[in-house]
């Protein structure tokens, strides 16, 4: 994408293991079956992208007379910001076959509105990827051929699904989202859908805490934050891990660039602070080193392949270790979600200038519809909050419309909701609606054996919610 921002007709990344952190292989054997975009919106795109091997390029030089390692110190050497593009004199021509279809997938978004009138229209936000590979194509005789993808990401899945419930029990005073994003896996795609379609502006979401795979291996006595530095996220995640008796370190594997692979990444760039942590490599009752064999061991043989599969005998994952996560992964939202100020990004942050872009102007709330389920807590309150002046002017709107007078009316249900978009929950097919959390109320009045079901936005506008037959 920044290659076509600058210009480029199309690219190809040169591939080495020490900079992927996998070998070619896994190049190969990612890139055989379908790929994934999303759908042109205006932005420039490549004509073409693909990998290249570090030997063929340096091949590819040569044919130009030129020398690719000495080439690359250049482009390497960050104080000479020396690297230009220079004519290479070689061309080549490619004929591939590309069969183009269009397929939906969807990101699955859940709101609890939060407790505090006027910060409810903030969010703190949860994000889990739900895809994996599908399956395996051509099918290995007598094998597992499905790409279950049990810790690569079910299991941060069913953690943010276990930290919404927990929340939805004590909700904080800012609203929380959780986001279970699809195809991650095929480039952060529903990630970066979220973030150019979000259901409230992304200056009002506080921070992503991003899950991806879970700590199976036992309890830790450290907690690794993925991009740690970059935001006051950081202090307030020292203080649990402090509380938990654990102490807080950088990426452990800082060579493979988790932070720019990882959902949390696409948030970053609309200027919406990530906290990715995870237990370890330092496990308790374990030696020193083992917790990154495990890692190893896993990323050779289980990633991204069928293997990655919930173990026959439950005993072979340890989940202690993941609860303590967990636990942290809720108070952080719950902290963050009840602080008077959202955090900021560390000054002068490669990242900070978007959320200032974003806080100085959010910009137009986005209008593609996307239903988003809209979570109300058990204890809502019912009656009560509901200004007597909404309900005078519902029973005004309805005798306007029958000629009764209100004193035939009966209040049967009054509200303080949060609707999840401008259709104040009563959208109507083939209409769109502006995505944003609404706070208002709803009204239902009894009439003559009839409900009239009012749904009023706090701001003011009023609709008649009439979902077909209302009596009852
Ligand atoms: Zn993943």
């Amino acid at each position: 994408m920044e290659a076509a921002r600058h210009g480029a007709v199309g690219a190809l990344l040169v591939h080495t293991s020490e900079s992927a952190s996998y070998p070619w292989q896994v190049v190969v054997s990612s890139n055989r079956g379908e790929a994934f975009a999303l759908p042109p919106e205006g932005e420039p795109r490549l004509a073409f992208q693909g990998w290249i091997a570090r030997e063929a390029v340096g091949r590819l030089f040569q044919m130009a007379g030129r020398d690719f390692a000495a080439e690359e110190a250049v482009a390497k050497d960050t104080r000479a910001k020396g690297a230009k593009g220079l004519p290479l004199g070689v061309t080549a021509s490619l004929d591939m076959k590309v069969k183009r279809e269009r397929i939906a997938s969807a990101n699955v978004i859940g709101i609890l509105p939060g407790t505090d009138p006027g910060l409810k229209s903030e969010a703190v936000l949860y994000t889990a990827h739900h895809d994996h590979f599908g399956q395996r194509v051509p099918p290995v005789a007598g094998e597992r051929n499905v790409y279950t993808g049990a810790l690569d990401n079910a299991s941060g899945c069913a953690v943010v699904l276990t930290i919404a419930r927990a929340a939805a029990a004590s909700p904080p005073r800012r609203s929380v989202i959780v986001a279970f994003v699809t195809a991650e896996e095929q480039g952060l795609l529903g990630s970066r859908h979220f973030a150019r379609h979000p259901p409230l502006p992304t200056g009002r979401i506080a921070v992503d805490i991003n899950l991806d795979g879970i700590n199976n291996k036992g309890r830790t006595s450290d907690l690794g934050v993925i991009g740690l530095g970059k935001s006051s996220v950081d202090d307030v995640i020292r203080s649990l891990a402090a509380a938990q008796g654990r102490s807080v370190h950088g990426d452990p594997f800082p060579d493979r660039g988790a932070f720019y692979r990882s959902d949390s990444f696409e948030l970053a760039q609309v200027g919406v602070p990530g906290a990715r942590i995870g237990g370890g490599p330092h496990f308790i009752g374990r030696p020193e080193g083992w917790g990154k064999e495990q890692q190893e061991h896993y990323e050779r043989h289980d990633y991204h392949q069928p293997s990655d599969a919930y173990p026959p005998s439950p005993e072979a994952w340890d989940l202690s270790g993941a609860v303590e996560d967990a636990q942290l992964q809720l108070l952080l939202g719950l902290r963050i979600g009840n602080a008077p100020k959202m955090p900021v990004w560390t000054k002068g942050d490669e990242f900070e200038k978007f959320r200032l872009a974003a806080a100085g102007d959010p910009g137009p709330v986005p209008r593609r519809p996307f239903p988003a389920a809209v979570v109300e807590p058990e204890s809502a309150p019912v009656d009560g909050e509901v200004p007597e002046k909404v309900i005078d002017t519902v029973r005004a709107d309805l005798g306007k419309r029958t000629g009764a007078k209100p004193g035939a009316m009966r209040v049967v249900r009054a509200e303080a909701v949060m609707f999840g978009d401008g259709s104040l929950g009563c959208g109507r097919p083939g209409q769109s609606y502006t995505q944003a959390i609404v706070p208002g109320y709803r009204v239902v009045l009894a009439l003559e054996g009839r409900e009239y079901d009012y749904r009023v936005a706090s701001r003011g506008s009023l609709i008649l919610c009439d979902l077909g037959p209302q009596s009852k």
